[in-house]
């Protein structure tokens, strides 16, 4: 064998034996650290500002919008591209950042991974960028979901199989039946009940009870509650979670202030229903000690800062015993397509971010007859429409 030939083939061999699940057949020449011209590409990250409008006013226990501030992210590196995305629900702007904040928190992402010649290293890389900043969760989101495209994209294979999970696993998404006068949640749901399966309700507010009756009314799809804090007494909200049990509600999130850990970790432990964390958990830090508090944690991109922290998360939960379930804010189908990816993972998933909106940039992961449904596209599997 001639020496250059022999170069080729050790080094596509090296390469192989390093891919997950060593079954990729194809060995991008992404991964050999030049590029055609001999030199080590560098990664390129570019942004712009991007305002979400809502379908329909959206509305909480506290207020309502119909935009979401948002910012669009590409990171380019030796002729691929990687999408990522922040978005911001300004009632979350301590945690995630601001428009403004991201924008600054991005220019200064951008010369870290301007120094980085192999985006493959995600664990030191997202080190550095974690280490930037105390806030902007969402800034720190989109620089991950970007990388973990790219990354992808370099591999040939979607996040899931290198994850080791099976698509065939996705849960059904909840779909959120916004609060309203009786009609109009009664047409709501009419509409969506043909979609979906699992239907999800924020309640927290006097007419809670109400809403469950209008909304029993029309149809006997389970149902995921999202107390959002809204109840402070917890025999109250104990009541509220069994009358809720008895009318085919499967889960509960966040019944009470996440000031109040005692009284949730009591509610916890008489509650017929699993009770998950939102509010009261942000990252992987956060995890361990919500056990006996929650039976189970939401995990968000935006707040958890990305897909890698997110997988830190599931199995940190799985090893606790604790349930898992995957949210999202309202967003394009690049960041819900992201957190699709560990959704085999989950035991219940409300990823309709992306169905709330109406000028998604990106076509990804769908859902058919309720079902998340993961193509087989590499990266995060999204596609600029
Ligand atoms: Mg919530």
């Amino acid at each position: 064998m001639k020496r250059r030939q022999f170069i080729k083939t050790a080094a596509a061999a090296m390469v192989g034996s390093t891919l997950p699940g060593g079954a990729l057949a194809v060995v991008s020449p992404h991964l050999f650290g030049v590029n055609r011209l001999g030199a080590k590409p560098r990664m390129k990250l570019t942004f712009f500002p991007y305002e979400l409008q809502l379908r329909h006013v959206f509305t909480v226990a506290t207020y309502s919008r119909s935009t979401t501030p948002d910012v669009q992210v590409e990171l380019e590196f030796d002729g691929l591209v990687g999408y990522g995305e922040a978005s911001m629900p300004p009632y979350l702007a301590a945690e995630l950042g601001t428009k403004d904040s991201v924008c600054e928190f991005l220019g200064r992402a951008a010369k870290v991974l301007e120094e980085c010649d192999d985006p493959t290293q995600l664990e030191d890389i997202l080190e550095r960028i974690d280490a930037l900043d105390e806030g902007n969760a969402a800034g720190k989101a989109a620089v991950d979901i970007a990388l973990h495209d790219l990354v992808g994209k370099m591999l040939g294979s979607p996040w899931y199989k290198i994850w080791g999970l099976n698509p065939a696993k996705t849960p059904d998404t909840t779909f959120t039946i916004g609060i309203d006068t009786p009609d109009v949640v009664r047409q709501k749901t009419r509409e969506c009940a043909d979609q979906f399966n699992i239907l999800k309700v924020k309640l927290g507010r006097e007419n809670d009870k109400e809403m469950i009756e209008t909304i029993r009314s029309v149809t006997n799809l389970p149902i995921a509650i999202d107390a959002n804090q809204g109840w402070t007494d917890r025999q109250y909200a104990l009541d509220m979670i069994h009358w809720l049990h008895e009318h085919g509600i499967v889960m509960i999130e966040q019944p009470m202030p996440k000031e109040q850990i005692d009284d949730l970790a009591w509610v916890t432990e008489h509650s017929p229903l699993p009770v998950f964390a939102d509010e009261s958990i942000q990252r992987l830090k956060d995890v361990q000690r919500m056990k006996g508090v929650f039976s189970g944690i939401n995990i968000k991109l935006m707040k958890c800062t990305g897909m890698r922290e997110a997988w830190k998360m599931v199995n940190t939960a799985r090893a606790l015993d604790m349930k898992v379930m995957v949210g999202c804010m309202t967003e394009t189908s690049c960041a819900c397509s992201a957190a699709a990816q560990f959704s085999p993972a989950v035991d219940f998933a409300d990823l309709d971010g992306n169905l709330l909106i109406a000028n998604d940039r990106f076509t990804g992961m769908t859902v058919e007859k309720g079902k998340i449904t993961l193509h087989d596209r590499p990266g995060i599997g999204v596609i600029r429409v």
